[in-house]
């Protein structure tokens, strides 16, 4: 068998499951086993039965009793038996709802028990663990793969399926999986063959031969992610944005209300250096929420449109683009500088009108959502494309400009402080800048951790803020209550209790994604406006909310949010420079939660919170990079193996100049691969 064969070539596949996986893209051999499982279990960590433990272990333990089954409720069967290990612990083994294992287990019989440990009356309890006994251990000591769902297929249905693949009945089956990678490659740095890291993450017998085939795949993403990156290369192509000079800086900062910080300053310096070097710019702007990121796209806009091109600024949602559009409008109009907002959400003929005026060059700067990059959309000369908090739109938006023939600079702004390689992997080849001063006068906000008992309390205090003209924002996770999790704050109940509460008081409105565009505008209108003194909302605010006379805030079930994200929301208040405060309320004191809580009101620098969110939730996670920017990077992780990914690129560029026919290859595979959509394991 080949890995491009079809999926109905493997044995129990008939047509019926075979529609249902095309329908999940799995139209192949090779794409079904590039869905690789998602963890393993291992029982072969071994325990004497004493209290307690966090992960499940295995017990050699003999059934002194069994007692017998008893129905308790409709959908409740229990039964226990008493068991000893070799050293004289005693312990008892529950089952729920499964009375059919009471004649799988008999007295005097020595089984391997596999589940938690846990206590109940000052004796160690194990609940359903899994079993086997002990003169026939069959397979129980192997590593067993856990699979996601694929189309109706669990676990073990998929297990099965892959078995049939690695595994054949009959030798002239074997599969004949190719390999990518060069022998000197994999000789120099220990990598084991194609093949046997299938069979290594699929069919492992230890954890050992895991780490084995995880390595062998890790290496070849992180080397194609290098290669991938090398060749789509735009650094150092030359710019066909020709300025030879830039209006004057100084005059655009004589017109701000404020005077621009030293950060500020030196960034702009290394932007003004990009955009005169003749060379297409491509730069990372990393500075933390708050340090003032927008003036700085602003000042680009200013000296692309009066330097004769168009400059386009992306957003990461409609309400920012709108609210950037109002923005960029009041800084830019005194020079005569028009600037186009372009939204989905727009009205036909309102689009069409923003069109004619984008492509006749009418549109100076142009702001907007993805919107910015539809078919439809023409510009008349794109001097500069600038995205915010780009980490939610992934590496390949750079091609859609030059599918266009366009090759304009590109900033990217990032309130996230990012390792370089892994920038190098999110974004490809970039050059960083950091805004590393804040603008003077800012005070921390003070933030404090409460359980829902303070709210009373915090509504009061939130009275007396509305009393003096403040205004205050309340955040929940969820717009409903219908799906998700009991105890979690929602924001329309929250709404309807707050605004019962200050009724004929004070003015509350509410905000949340899944309103029509122009209500929401409506509302954070009003709220800009100081129309409203309250606005209960859920994390659309998170970047969305730029009003100087919000001071105090209160996050509702913030053990829900990411600590980046809370610190984000923190962000929107205390904009003014008045003292602004914080509460963070969660009913959850669980251990973690309270560390997490501890590290947002104990730290106000972006990137110590980033740290500490690494460190409590993997780099993965917080970056959101499971979720977007690299599809399916399926053992590689960006932020975890950035070490390996700055290793892999001398290996790439060795690789890229070789002559050898071998390497050459592997170079056109593996960036192939990466065209195709980084992450995807190249087997198909
Ligand atoms: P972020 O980096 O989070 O995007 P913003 O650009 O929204 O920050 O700026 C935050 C606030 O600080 C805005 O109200 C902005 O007008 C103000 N600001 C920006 N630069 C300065 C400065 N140099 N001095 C004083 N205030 C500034
Ligand atoms: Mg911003």
């Amino acid at each position: 068998m080949k890995l491009e064969d079809a999926i109905r070539k493997v044995p129990g596949i008939g047509p019926k499951r075979e529609t249902a996986l095309r329908a999940e893209g799995i139209e192949t051999v090779g794409h079904f086993l590039a869905h690789l499982p998602k963890a393993y279990v291992d029982r072969s960590k071994r325990s004497a039965l004493t209290a307690q433990t966090d992960q499940p272990v295995t017990v050699e333990a003999v059934i002194t009793k069994k007692g017998t089954v008893r129905h308790i409720r409709r959908n409740l069967s229990l039964f226990h038996c008493d068991i000893e290990d070799d050293d004289g612990h005693r312990g008892r083994v529950t089952v729920f709802n499964q009375p059919w294992l009471s004649d799988r287990l008999e007295e005097d019989q020595w089984y391997y028990f596999f589940g938690k440990i846990d206590e109940s009356k000052g004796m160690p309890v194990m609940a359903n663990p899994q079993f086997v006994p002990v003169d026939k251990p069959g397979s129980f000591f192997d590593l067993t793969p856990i699979y996601s769902k694929i189309s109706g297929l669990g676990s073990e249905g998929v297990h099965k399926i892959v078995s049939r693949i690695l595994k054949p009945k009959n030798q002239s089956d074997a599969l004949d999986v190719p390999e990518i990678l060069p022998d000197w490659l994999r000789k120099k740095y220990d990598l084991e063959s194609a093949e046997a890291m299938l069979d290594d993450l699929h069919l492992p017998k230890t954890a050992a031969d895991v780490e084995r085939g995880k390595r062998r795949m890790k290496f070849e993403e992180a080397l194609k992610i290098n290669i991938g990156i090398m060749k789509n290369r735009v650094a150092g192509e030359m710019s066909n944005v020709h300025l030879y000079h830039l209006a004057s800086i100084t005059r655009f900062e004589n017109g701000l209300p404020f005077a621009l910080t030293a950060g500020q300053k030196k960034v702009l310096s290394e932007i003004e250096a990009d955009l005169l070097s003749g060379k297409v710019m491509n730069r990372l702007v990393q500075g933390d929420v708050g340090s003032g990121k927008t003036i700085i796209a602003v000042a680009c806009a200013y000296w692309m449109a009066l330097g004769g091109y168009q400059c386009a600024y992306m957003a990461p949602t409609e309400i920012l683009a709108r609210q950037h559009a109002k923005n960029f409008d009041a800084f830019l109009a005194p020079y005569g500088i028009a600037v186009t907002l372009i939204t989905g959400s727009m009205k036909e003929k309102e689009r069409a009108n923003a069109l004619a005026h984008i492509e006749s060059g009418e549109a100076q700067v142009i702001i907007g959502t993805h919107a910015l990059f539809q078919k439809d959309v023409r510009y008349y000369n794109l001097g500069m494309v600038i995205t915010d908090e780009q980490h939610r739109f992934g590496v390949h938006q750079r091609g859609v400009f030059a599918d266009k023939g366009e090759r304009p600079h590109m900033l990217v702004m990032s309130a996230t402080p990012i390792p370089r390689t892994l920038a190098l992997v999110l974004y490809g080849d970039l050059d960083l800048s950091v805004i590393d001063t804040m603008p003077e006068g800012r005070k921390p906000v003070k933030t404090y951790f409460y359980t829902e008992k303070a709210m009373s309390k915090i509504l009061t205090f939130m009275a007396k803020s509305m009393s003096e003209g403040r205004q205050c924002l309340i955040v929940c996770p969820f717009i409903d209550d219908s799906a998700e999790m009991e105890g979690v704050r929602d924001t329309q109940s929250v709404y309807k209790s707050v605004q019962q509460y200050y009724k004929g008081l004070y003015r509350v409105g509410c905000l949340h994604g899944k309103m029509a565009a122009a209500d929401k505008q409506a509302v954070i209108d009003r709220f800009n406006d100081g129309d409203l003194d309250l606005l209960v909302a859920t994390s659309i605010v998170e970047v969305g909310i730029d009003v100087p006379n919000l001071t105090v805030m209160a996050v509702m079930s913030a053990d829900r949010f990411g600590l980046s994200q809370l610190h984000q929301l923190r962000g929107r208040v205390g904009r003014g420079g008045q003292q602004a405060y914080c509460f963070l309320i969660s009913n959850n004191l669980g251990e973690k939660t309270v560390e997490r809580m501890k590290v947002i009101v104990n730290h106000h620098d972006g990137r110590e919170i980033a740290e500490a969110d690494f460190r409590l939730r993997g780099p993965g996670d917080v970056l959101g990079t499971r979720q977007h920017g690299l599809p399916s990077l399926s053992a590689l992780d960006p932020a975890a193996d950035s070490g390996l990914i700055a290793e892999t690129k001398d290996v790439a560029l060795a690789l890229m100049q070789s002559p050898k026919a071998a390497d050459m290859r592997c170079v056109s595979a593996l960036s192939n691969a990466f065209d195709q959509g980084v992450g995807k394991i190249s087997m198909n």
